[in-house]
């Protein structure tokens, strides 16, 4: 099933730009960087992924271990690092993203995003490499713009529990911009909203409210949701946020441009609980517990730069992609 993903997004890149280009993808054991690994191995680009496995996990990548074009790197980008090989583009992906997390991990998130992204940049810096920062939708905070445009400077509580990720990566995104202004590096910023799909975790701290809600659902556990469910997220299939950020990656011309990627359909968090269910045939029962400090009450992005700039949209509807990721998290389950 992944595999027809990735010709999926393949097909749909038409041009190779990242043949034969040698390409760090930094968190690329993740989700969204194994992902990443393999469709550019799938291009024929030298991949050297570089991950801790704090979250990251090594059967996201073990596939592609013995492939030629493939190298895994166990390392903390927040540490310094020396390359051993010219690097052409640098996808710096690295952190821990969910608010789970954000209460265990908040000082290797921090470091990841402003030290990690520091390091990178240095990289990028002396090899001349096209950088792009995957920043996020956290970075607007409460919005008070919905749906929300990249002009928009964000409304975030610094002091509160989502503070270490959403200004690490405010920190992250201001670090591309002096290091293109200072020394001229081509780096990008791409804000990606919530995205879901296969290799997702489910497991304790790591779950997001879709692997969150399949896992209960396909268990016929109580759903659990954080305050009446009528706060709003709009997801993002992965294969629609992997080509948004390869079409910014490898488009001439785009040096300092933030983008906003994702998927515009808006729905509460109650509304996707019933879509989840009725996809499994679940009997789960709905649980209530109290919505956490700052969780925004709607995100939304608004999506006409990436389509202008980029000629992309996403195509996948939220219910055939859900189906997809529950068919993955059912093979979990064995
Ligand atoms: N959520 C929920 N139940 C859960 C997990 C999450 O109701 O078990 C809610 C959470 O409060 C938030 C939304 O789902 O409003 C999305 O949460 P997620 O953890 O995916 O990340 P976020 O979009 O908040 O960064």
């Amino acid at each position: 099933m992944v595999n027809d993903d990735i010709s999926w997004i393949n097909t749909h890149l038409k041009d190779r730009a990242f043949e034969d280009q040698s390409v760090l993808v930094t968190g690329g054991a993740g989700f969204l960087g194994s992902w990443m690994c393999e469709v550019l191995v799938a291009q024929n680009a030298k991949v050297i992924c570089l991950d801790n496995l704090a979250s990251g996990r090594e059967e996201n990548i073990t596939h592609l271990k013995n492939n030629e074009n493939f190298s895994f790197l166990r390392h903390d980008i927040s540490q310094p690092v020396v390359l051993d090989t010219k690097v052409d583009y640098i996808l710096h992906m690295a952190s821990r993203a969910s608010p789970l997390e954000f209460e265990q991990f908040p000082i290797q998130i921090m470091k990841a995003n402003t030290l990690g992204t520091w390091i990178a940049l240095g990289i990028a810096k002396k090899n001349k490499a096209r950088l792009l920062f995957t920043s996020t939708s956290e970075i607007y905070g409460e919005s008070q713009i919905i749906p929300t445009p990249e002009t928009y400077h964000g409304n975030v509580n610094t002091l509160g529990i989502r503070g270490c990720y959403d200004e690490a990566k405010r920190a992250g995104e201001a670090t591309c911009m002096a290091y293109m202004r200072q020394h001229g590096v081509d780096v990008r910023i791409v804000r990606i909203f919530n995205t879901y799909g296969p290799r997702m975790r489910s497991d304790g701290y790591y779950g997001r409210v879709v692997p969150r809600f399949i896992m209960q659902a396909l268990r016929n556990e109580p759903i659990t949701i954080f305050g009446d469910g009528s706060q709003t997220r709009s997801f993002c299939y992965v294969t629609d946020q992997i080509e948004g950020l390869l079409r910014f990656l490898a488009k001439d011309d785009l040096k300092g441009e933030v983008i906003n990627i994702g998927n515009p359909k808006e729905l509460s968090i109650m509304d996707l609980a019933a879509l989840i269910k009725k996809n499994i045939g679940s009997t789960s029962s709905l649980q209530y517990f109290p919505l956490p400090q700052d969780d925004p009450h709607r995100r939304c992005p608004i999506i006409t730069k990436a389509h202008d700039l980029l000629n992309w949209k996403p195509k996948i509807e939220l219910e055939k992609g859900l189906r997809k990721t529950i068919r993955y998290m059912t093979s979990e389950l064995r």
